[in-house]
């Protein structure tokens, strides 16, 4: 039910930091699992957790992440699957599944599109609409080459509310969000730019905010951001300064 994505400079675990602490800032708004990936040296790495954010928090004490410069995290209200650790998010999709996605809402037509990964020979770790997104996101990239492309490639075939982030081992200083029918933010920093389901996310970090409009995709890197329709011709979101006072 909550979304957070960064991407910023090599500094020591600011990324993962960053996503934690967004997710703590999401949590009155209510959810069953948690978890969050980064693109490290190694490539993806990722943790979940069904539970409270206490859980993927112990999981990460024993198994530290290298909270490098580029992250997702995601509490998950479950529609689809029940709220175990498999069906918790990131899923993971393309070849060595080296893309990693999160999903806040519900993708209507996952079933018929889960038929045909499936006949094509595509194997899921979850119940989860989301990994339809996922396997179907990274197979693109594959293709293409490149996130944004992946992502306007498939949001076109996707039915029902959505706001979707990913990230992938070989574009490692990118972040791509996808919204329809669910809210997504930008927040414009300095060196580092953000996403969330909700500026609560960033708020700690960034008032300057972007609303995206319906139907959108934005790339963000540590300096800019781009913002495209889903017609893929280039947009733009709504500027604004966050006044109220989010720490309280
Ligand atoms: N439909 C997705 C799932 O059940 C996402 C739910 C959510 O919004 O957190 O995994």
């Amino acid at each position: 039910c909550g979304i957070v994505g960064y991407v910023g400079p090599n500094v020591d675990e600011k990324a993962l930091t960053v996503v934690m602490e967004g997710l703590a800032r999401l949590e009155y708004r209510g959810y069953d699992s948690a978890g969050v990936a980064l693109v490290t040296e190694d490539g993806i790495e990722a943790e979940k957790r069904a539970g409270k954010l206490e859980n993927l928090r112990s999981a990460l004490d024993a198994h530290p992440l290298d909270g490098s410069r580029t992250a997702i995290g995601h509490t998950r209200w479950a529609t689809h699957g029940g709220p175990t650790d498999g069906n918790a998010h990131p899923h993971r999709g393309g070849q060595d599944d080296k893309l990693a996605l999160i999903h806040n809402g519900i993708i209507e037509n996952f079933h018929s599109l889960k038929k045909g990964l499936l006949a094509a020979g595509a194997q899921f770790q979850s119940e989860t609409d989301t990994e339809v997104a996922a396997k179907l996101v990274g197979a693109e990239f594959d293709k293409t080459g490149d996130l944004t492309t992946a992502m306007l490639n498939v949001v076109q075939q996707l039915e029902g509310a959505f706001t979707l982030l990913a990230i992938h081992a070989d574009q490692p200083g990118v972040v791509v969000g996808a919204r329809r029918n669910s809210p997504l933010v930008v927040g414009l920093g300095d060196g580092e730019n953000f996403l969330g389901s909700d500026v609560a996310a960033f708020i700690g970090y960034t008032r300057q905010a972007l609303e995206l409009g319906q139907d959108q995709i934005v790339t963000i890197t540590p300096d800019g951001y781009s913002v495209m329709g889903f017609d893929g011709r280039p947009a733009e979101g709504t500027h604004y300064e966050v006044t109220w006072d989010a720490a309280a």
